[in-house]
């Protein structure tokens, strides 16, 4: 597969005109919900601490509000293009609608490297990323919140340039916010747990017991991290996990046959995920190249980290003792590899459904942030774990029945409900 060429709005709009298809959606319907209603794109002046300036693109898209204000991430990283935030905001229309929430599809990025930036520079950047954006987004519009190298502190800074535009406090502008700042137990938990419930979900249907079963984790972020402790708190296995090395600028796989230890691993993590492979060495991880996760004899793969990441080539590595895969990342199989996916008879528990539970904690962050009351972390994990379990047999019963790829199940779900809320609204 050339990597090159992957576009990932090109994918979105793939897996989008195959669901039309199968719900038989009218010609303006389906123009409406293929492309973002809006977009914004703008430059962030920034003074540099050397004193010199420099200009960064930031970019917004809102694809769908039709069910509530939009919602989605703002990610910092150095190859962010415009498709790619296009993709991510449609796919948050149908993550927030197959986990019914009154919530839309937004995403924002600003192409730039956190590595190489102070905390005053990307202070200055999230503070100028909001002063272009005011007057589109906020509690009632459009609710940004971190993702890939963006964090709670980002938000803060967020939220406070928001506030300090419009003279008043406005909590529910963002979420990913800092406990005791406005933001919610749970939600750093929330899309790696979330990632498991559903797994635990499937593995029920499939008539499997977590404690026989071994996994293998693409990627070691948040997401990850959490999702590789529940599942090890469920009794299951990781073996093996991969990493970006931001030295060598290229990933590895670290192995440990008997299982890996995440406690001891993150001890020799750096704040980005990229764990140290000296020490890693060290401590008796075999130490692979990147993709090598993807190879492992397991039964269950958990990619977690970027998009594009099962493709044909890749997932004709897969063992045939693969029996499910947990999208954690959103994006990470193209359409080419589901078709190997789905004739393999593999159980997929597609991206926008398994990592739900990170939107569904930012909205009850946002509900708990109105009320100005705050649950303790026990009620929100529940609250978000019956979420995710409805949502997943909602799927994994479409699927049955109208015996489609789970994929298609989540989609005709999501896209039938944001339809819908369109045709009710008198749009289309
Ligand atoms: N990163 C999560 C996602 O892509 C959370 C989005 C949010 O909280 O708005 O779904």
């Amino acid at each position: 597969m050339n990597k090159e060429a992957f576009n990932p709005f090109r994918m979105a709009q793939t897996q989008f005109d195959h669901v039309a298809d199968i719900l038989e959606l009218n010609e303006p319907t389906r123009d409406l919900l293929r492309n973002p209603m809006r977009e914004y794109h703008f430059n962030i002046p920034i003074r540099m601490d050397d004193g010199t300036s420099k200009v960064f693109r930031g970019f917004r898209v809102q694809h769908n509000d039709a069910r509530g204000p939009c919602k989605g991430v703002i990610r910092f990283h150095p190859q962010e293009t415009i498709d790619t935030v296009r993709a991510l905001s449609m796919w948050m229309t149908w993550k927030c609608a197959v986990v019914d929430i009154p919530l839309g599809g937004g995403k924002g990025g600003v192409i730039c490297d956190p590595h190489n930036l102070s905390a005053r520079e990307q202070e200055q950047i999230c503070r100028g990323w909001v002063r272009q954006l005011a007057r589109v987004v906020g509690p009632l519009a459009d609710v940004p919140a971190p993702d890939v190298m963006t964090s709670a502190q980002h938000m803060l800074w967020m939220l406070d340039e928001y506030e300090h535009i419009y003279g008043n406090k406005f909590p529910g502008f963002i979420t990913g916010k800092p406990v005791g700042m406005g933001g919610s137990l749970g939600r750093t938990e929330a899309t790696g747990f979330g990632v498991v419930y559903t797994l635990r979900e499937a593995l029920k249907q499939l008539n499997i017991k977590p404690e026989d079963m071994l996994a293998s984790v693409q990627g070691f972020g948040n997401v990850a991290q959490y999702a590789i402790r529940l599942y090890s708190q469920l009794g299951g296995t990781v073996i093996c996990v991969s990493c970006w090395d931001q030295n060598d600028q290229t990933s590895y796989s670290f192995k440990k046959k008997d299982g890996i230890d995440l406690d001891a691993l993150l001890k020799i993590t750096d704040r980005f995920g990229g764990i140290d492979k000296d020490k890693a060495k060290d401590m008796g991880y075999e130490i692979l190249p990147g993709d090598a996760w993807i190879e492992q004899e397991v039964d269950i793969l958990i990619p977690a980290a970027l998009e594009n990441q099962i493709t044909v080539e890749t997932a004709q590595k897969m063992s045939p003792r693969v029996k499910v895969i947990a999208e954690g990342a959103n994006g990470p199989t193209t359409p080419e590899a589901d078709k190997i996916i789905a004739e393999r008879n593999i159980f997929l528990i597609p991206d926008f459904l398994a990592n739900a539970g990170g939107v569904t904690c930012s909205y009850f962050e946002q509900v708990q942030s109105n009320m100005n009351y705050y649950w303790e972390k026990d009620e929100v994990l529940g609250k978000l774990d019956v979420k995710m379990t409805s949502a997943f047999l909602a799927v994994s019963d479409m699927a049955r029945k109208r015996k489609l790829y789970m994929r298609d199940a989540a989609y005709v779900i999501s896209v039938a409900r944001v339809a819908q809320a369109c045709s009710d609204r008198g749009w289309v």
